[in-house]
């Protein structure tokens, strides 16, 4: 803990989830944080930090932080609650966990997520508390999965680009990324590269903010990214646009994919994503013939059915050009692959605790049909309790209507770990005060750059407030788990963490750079076992396109009483669910609304501004309409993640999403929803 003066500066990281993982400088004045601010040394960061996280010290002082433990007193979800000791509520929590676990530890299930980021405030005592317990284990699939597997079983691991070397691409497809909301440190290398002479081009649903300022924007449907990459490759062998040295040497597999690749004319591909020929050929030829050419996806594009083929399927474009030759050119979904040789998940997640068990794995993406589920052998035993950290399901789980009815089941015991009430605290037995980034020690890989990552404690917890490694310690010892484990203090999980890292120096100056290679598939050398690039995967065989599980393609009958299909990307000051409740961040977002094009709006007599009711089999949701260009026809984009009582009907658009999975991956499809929209007043 840094001595207490009357102005200090703090070196800090970013917690939250989003690629950027900025370096923050922490300004601390009599006790108190009055500023925070990148830090303009650590190259990702540059001194500049998005809107949200500047305004950080208004979060953490918010008047509505959980500063005690709570205990439930009204109806479950009623929010009604009144203060308890510490004391009474782990040795109460204690006591439920254990006669739960006397039955079967399985019914116990830890539910959590990207909250932080942090390796420590994450899965780490937490982790081993669970695998001490038996619990349920959780696949946390609800964002990234689909990418991410499919990037390991075609790269060998989640790998790509520095982002600095966007700065000296000639070409950049920014392939389902609103990167100025939600990648902006990766924008600022995207504009230096405008800067100087290259072409932008956005790949995207929505006529987002970032479309606005690229050379070209290409609106396809929602879902069929990986119809384009075929049309793609189609055009880039007729053309001779391939790299064959590079292919011959560095891909298994190309053959059968490239007949494949053969049906996918311009007016085919054009055709199934709503583009029009002319941008499929224009598009290739951009991509084969400008070097370096860098494509920067994001994970919107895979939370669709087929999300996992497609990413599989962008990420072969790069070695059929030979784009990796050049550290400008080349791929970046997730960097957090290069991570691994340097952290230690074993040592801070202990799973030998688990001893011979082999629990039964809840996916985080169907939890409102879990929580619904009686005991039967396929299933195991009934969830009997929940022990949310570091998320807010209740939020942001597809599918809502079944979350709330499963929160809401008078025999499920809850705990919450939360900073502030949310819609899933609402729901809890107990709500546990956790602290926030300024309050608490961590370290922290990224997804989107290479740099590890040091945040120190800026203040002491506000209130009674704990950091998770603190509560899951105590939590422990209430059990009566009684391996030293449980005893090791957080300096001690942070040097655990991490392995080849010089840690005095990562603590001193806030951040280290990974020691890799600039160009990094220059000459192959993928993470596969073979190291190449692999297109025919086991298990998965030759990437193909794979529509929604709700189109006109697959499911013609719900396309013509729901026609529109709905994403629901986040809005551009929040962060998942994170900042919904700050309420300078909520002011500029206004309300919760749905951009649908006029095309759209004008036959079904919704005006601009209007209340509309969004709705499919699943249920409805209340929103104002914008009547916007960053809709295309036939797409309506309902922006997230609001929380349910800050909504209209208390609901969110998750009330319409559906809990079926992705081709790869285990992942949600959020962005694979249809629906039909109307004024509020018609009868729905
Ligand atoms: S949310 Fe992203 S851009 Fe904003 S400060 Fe955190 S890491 Fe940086």
């Amino acid at each position: 803990m840094p001595a207490a003066t009357p102005r200090s500066t703090v070196r800090a990281a970013c917690p939250h989830d989003c690629p950027d993982t900025c370096a923050l400088l922490v300004t601390v004045e009599a006790g108190r944080v009055v500023k925070v601010q990148g830090d303009p040394a650590h190259p990702p960061t540059h001194g500049a930090l998005c809107t949200k996280v500047s305004r950080y010290p208004e979060r953490t002082y918010h008047p509505e932080r959980v500063l005690r433990p709570l205990r439930r007193v009204g109806p479950k979800g009623s929010g009604r609650f009144e203060p308890v000791s510490w004391a009474a509520a782990l040795a109460d929590i204690a006591a439920r966990l254990k006669a739960i676990a006397a039955r079967d530890p399985q019914a116990i299930v830890p539910y959590s997520y990207a909250g932080t980021m942090g390796l420590l405030q994450g899965e780490s005592m937490a982790a081993r508390f669970f695998h001490r317990l038996g619990a349920s284990l959780l696949d946390r699939t609800i964002c990234s999965s689909a990418g991410g597997e499919a990037l390991a079983a075609t790269y060998g691991g989640k790998l790509g680009m520095h982002l600095a070397h966007y700065a000296d691409s000639q070409l950049i497809l920014i392939w389902g990324s609103n990167s100025i909301a939600s990648n902006l440190h990766f924008w600022t290398f995207a504009q230096q590269a405008k800067r100087k002479g290259a072409k932008l081009v956005c790949i995207d649903p929505r006529k987002t903010e970032t479309a606005d300022k690229c050379h070209q924007h290409i609106a396809l449907l929602p879902g069929t990214d990986g119809a384009l990459a075929l049309g793609l490759m189609r055009e880039l062998v007729l053309n001779d646009w391939l790299d064959h040295d590079y292919i011959a040497r560095h891909v298994e597999g190309w053959p059968a994919l490239r007949e494949r690749a053969m049906a996918w004319t311009p007016e085919r591909t054009a055709e199934v994503c709503g583009i029009t020929p002319d941008e499929v050929r224009q598009l290739a030829r951009d991509y084969g013939t400008t070097k370096p050419a860098a494509i920067r996806l994001n994970y919107g594009m895979q939370r669709v059915h087929g999300g996992g083929s497609a990413v599989r399927l962008v990420a072969i474009l790069p070695c059929l050009v030979g784009a990796w030759r050049h550290p400008a050119g080349g791929m970046l979904l997730s960097a957090s692959s290069w991570f691994k040789r340097f952290r230690d998940d074993v040592a801070l997640q202990r799973p030998e605790l688990l001893g011979a068990r082999r629990p039964r794995t809840v996916n985080m993406v169907t939890i409102g049909d879990d929580l619904l589920r009686e005991a039967s052998p396929g299933f195991g035993p009934k969830i009997e309790a929940l022990v949310v950290y570091n998320s807010n399901p209740v939020a942001v789980a597809p599918e809502s209507p079944k979350v709330v009815q499963g929160f809401a089941r008078e025999d499920l015991f809850t705990v919450v770990l939360e900073q502030f009430m949310t819609d899933t605290a609402d729901h809890a037995d107990y709500v546990l005060p956790a602290t926030t980034q300024l309050e608490h020690l961590d370290v922290h890989a990224s997804y989107g750059h290479t740099y590890v990552m040091f945040n120190e404690p800026a203040i002491p917890p506000l209130g009674q407030a704990k950091p998770n490694t603190q509560i899951f310690r105590e939590l422990a010892a209430a059990m009566g788990f009684d391996e030293a484990c449980f005893r090791d203090d957080d300096e001690t999980l942070a040097r655990a963490a991490l392995r080849e890292i010089d840690f005095e120096a990562l603590r001193r100056d806030g951040w280290l750079k990974l020691p890799l290679p600039d160009a990094p598939f220059a000459d192959g050398g993928f993470a596969t076992p073979s190291g190449k690039c692999v297109i025919d995967a086991p298990g998965l065989g030759v990437p193909d396109f794979v529509p929604n599980h709700e189109s006109a393609l697959s499911a013609p009958g719900l396309a013509r009483r729901y026609p529109l299909a709905m994403i629901s990307p986040p809005a551009r000051n929040f962060l998942n669910s994170s900042f919904v409740n700050v309420a300078s961040l909520r002011d500029i977002e206004g309300e919760p609304l749905v951009e649908i094009h006029e095309a759209d709006a004008l036959p079904r007599g919704i005006v601009d501004g209007a209340t509309v009711r969004l709705f499919n089999d699943r249920g409805s949701y209340l929103c104002k309409a914008r009547l916007s260009t960053r809709a295309r026809p036939g797409v309506v984009n309902a922006l997230g993640i609001w929380w349910r009582k800050l909504g209209l009907e208390g609901r969110n658009v998750n009330e319409l999403t559906h809990q079926r999975l992705t081709d790869i991956g285990r992942a949600p499809s959020f962005y694979d929803c249809l629906v039909e929209v109307a004024p509020a007043t018609a009868a729905t």
